[in-house]
């Protein structure tokens, strides 16, 4: 151990063990990364706000509330709402706190960095750490608008989870990804992100058990997010041009197994079920209820799941080689400016839900998608497939590989960050 700028340095564990300003690396395992870097997490706020602030205003929310704030389309979400809309922003998310020894985790960074900056442009911000499914939560969001904001025009509904709690009965579920019916075998990405290597290797993934079919639907389905509609209006804080949206993926029949035939296609049906039942139940308030249709980008909740890094890393190369390739941000401000606060045609399926896959779903793109997929190997990998990009995407999200953050230098991570 050693004593530098004042404070102690055990370099074997890195962040572990140390007072407040500290060198931090990534520790990486698998797609799962336990460090985050507090600069660099604003840096991604910044990166953010400057790509909206050169689009351009949008005219359309004022007051929004974003629940799954502090990542990935939640923190889009939040971003192109406040600094194109310039509305005030309540978020919702569930982060770790940092402690004396031990660094937050990267969505932490991130809503504190978003408060100070939103705030610095004279826009109410709070973002609120906690289980966005229980009713202590809303109960404490709906005071907030009260006090603060008087009421919401716009609901994001962003929320990708693990596990949930029903607050009424208690009862705990946790979402699984698993394929339904039989086995699904496919080719699956191994990467060493800290190392820079990649290599191919065959899953065979068994198929979810009724229960788990069951569980996933309670805790990615509908229901919470029909449950904030409901507790929101009842409190009498909805705006009468009031607006919901929550977040689907459909994906190709490459990821249907894992995907949209799998449990959290499941969950998906069940979000689109409650979106018709917001739709028929409170129209005559003035509300709209949108699932929209989103295209894949690398967060934290889509590394969790099997197969889709290959899937993402060949469909990223293919869309950057033809120039339609939109990263989280460049994706929801589109969102907002084409879809949700536009003055023209909405582009709506079948189903109700706004498309915003259409340039993911491109017959060229997926045609030489599939193409691809069938020709890879890890002889070939690095051509066909966008690995730096998707290694580089999954590091930004914990801070880390932004060319103009010094990652040599102490930071601090806990004084300052405390609430
Ligand atoms: P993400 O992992 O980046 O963000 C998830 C958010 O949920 C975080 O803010 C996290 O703090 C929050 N959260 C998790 N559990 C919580 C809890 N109990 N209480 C409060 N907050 C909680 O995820 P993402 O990929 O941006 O996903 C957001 C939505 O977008 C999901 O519905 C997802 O299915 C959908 N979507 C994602 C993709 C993609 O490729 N990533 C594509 C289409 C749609």
């Amino acid at each position: 151990m050693v004593l530098e700028h004042g404070c102690y340095r055990y370099h074997a564990l890195f962040e572990y063990w140390l007072p407040q300003q500290v060198i931090i690396k990534p520790r990486i395992r698998g797609y799962i990364c336990t460090t985050s870097h507090p600069v660099g997490c604003e840096q991604n706020v910044c990166e953010q706000i400057h790509y909206v602030d050169d689009k351009g205003r949008i005219n359309g929310t004022k007051n929004a509330l974003i629940i799954g704030c502090s990542g990935g389309y939640g923190l889009a979400s939040r971003v192109v709402a406040g600094f194109a809309c310039r509305a005030n922003t309540i978020g919702v998310s569930l982060e770790k706190e940092p402690e004396e020894n031990r660094v937050g985790s990267s969505g932490f960074y991130v809503n504190h960095a978003f408060d100070k900056l939103a705030q610095a442009q004279g826009l109410v911000s709070e973002s609120m750490h906690g289980d966005a499914f229980s009713h202590e939560m809303k109960q404490a969001v709906i005071e907030q608008i009260k006090d603060r904001f008087g009421e919401i025009d716009l609901l994001v509904y962003s929320l990708a989870a693990p596990l949930r709690v029903r607050p009424d009965s208690g009862e705990s579920f946790r979402s699984v990804i698993k394929p339904i019916g039989e086995v699904f075998r496919a080719k699956n990405l191994v990467l060493n992100v800290l190392k820079g290597t990649a290599e191919l290797t065959d899953v065979a993934l068994e198929p979810a058990t009724e229960q788990e079919i069951a569980s996933t639907v309670a805790v990615m389905g509908g229901e919470d997010w029909q449950m904030w509609v409901e507790q929101l209006r009842d409190a009498g804080v909805l705006a009468s041009n009031f607006n919901t949206v929550a977040y689907t993926y459909l994906g190709n029949e490459l990821t249907q197994p894992i995907y949209r035939g799998g449990t959290l296609g499941k969950a998906k049906e069940h979000l689109d079920l409650v979106c018709g039942v917001l739709n028929d139940q409170y129209s005559d308030s003035g509300l709209k209820a949108y699932v929209a249709v989103l295209k894949a980008v690398v967060t934290q909740a889509s590394t969790a799941i099997p197969v889709v890094p290959l899937y993402f890393s060949i469909l990223f190369q293919v869309m950057k080689e033809a120039g339609t390739h939109e990263n989280c941000i460049a994706h929801i401000y589109r969102l907002f400016e084409e879809q949700l606060y536009t003055s023209g045609e909405q582009r709506i399926d079948e189903e109700g839900r706004l498309r915003m896959d259409n340039l993911e779903l491109a017959d060229e793109i997926q045609n030489e998608v599939r193409r691809r997929w069938h020709a890879i190997d890890d002889s070939n990998l690095g051509e066909l497939a966008d690995v730096s990009g998707f290694s580089s995407d999954f590091l930004r999200i914990f801070g880390f590989g932004h060319d103009n953050v010094d990652y040599s230098e102490d930071v601090e991570h806990y004084e300052g960050y405390t609430r």
